[in-house]
């Protein structure tokens, strides 16, 4: 599926003439495709000056972490969530598929760079999960990215806001998946 980033596109039309379905237009400065008439011949892609446009074809398991399965946790790290809300994010949607129970692990906080037994007990509550969604990491983000995409939110959010955010930066995160370095996002 052809998606483009609101981030980065600039608003200066060049993708809509050179759909040939006319299925892109620019609202507010940004360009919008109309997924319907889209046939993802992908021509789009490579005119645009600002790699704005990419295809996501894979599918991503994505984490939240909550203590209520309302709210993302806002009053302590990630880490520390009770439970983590598993969506799978495919072709624009993000669809609700489980609460993982995170795993009990007291953690020496007197280890100033993260303490890497609680890193490894959180990652084995998040098997397969690509993408991490938290309002707050400890010193553990730099081991955590190595697992996946760690995803911030900034400021207290609902998980339904933070399914949007995922939508709405599903370019930078699949960027950022698949470029091979430690991997960090901040949401906007
Ligand atoms: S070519 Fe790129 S920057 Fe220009 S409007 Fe299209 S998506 Fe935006
Ligand atoms: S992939 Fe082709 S049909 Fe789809 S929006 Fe881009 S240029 Fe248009």
């Amino acid at each position: 599926m052809i998606h483009i980033s609101k981030n980065k596109c600039v608003g200066c039309g060049m993708c809509v003439d050179e759909c040939v379905n006319r299925c892109i237009n620019v609202i507010d400065s940004v360009a919008c495709i109309s997924q319907d008439d889209c046939v993802q011949c992908r021509s789009c892609i490579y005119i645009c000056p600002q790699s704005a446009i990419i295809d996501i074809s894979e599918s991503l398991l994505v984490g939240i972490g909550t203590d209520d399965g309302k709210t993302i946790k806002a009053d302590n790290h990630v880490g520390m969530s009770k439970y983590f809300q598993v969506w799978a994010y495919e072709d624009g949607q993000a669809v609700y598929r489980e609460m993982r129970e995170n795993v009990k692990y007291k953690e020496d906080e007197s280890k100033t760079h993260g303490d890497p037994g609680k890193a490894q007990a959180t990652a084995s509550a998040l098997k397969n999960i690509d993408v991490l969604i938290g309002e707050k990491f400890g010193p553990n983000i730099s081991r955590l990215k190595n697992k996946f995409v760690c995803a911030v939110v900034r400021g207290k959010c609902t998980i339904e806001q933070g399914v949007e955010m995922l939508k709405e930066n599903i370019n930078e995160i699949a960027e950022e998946k698949n470029s091979g370095k430690k991997r960090g996002i901040v949401l906007t």
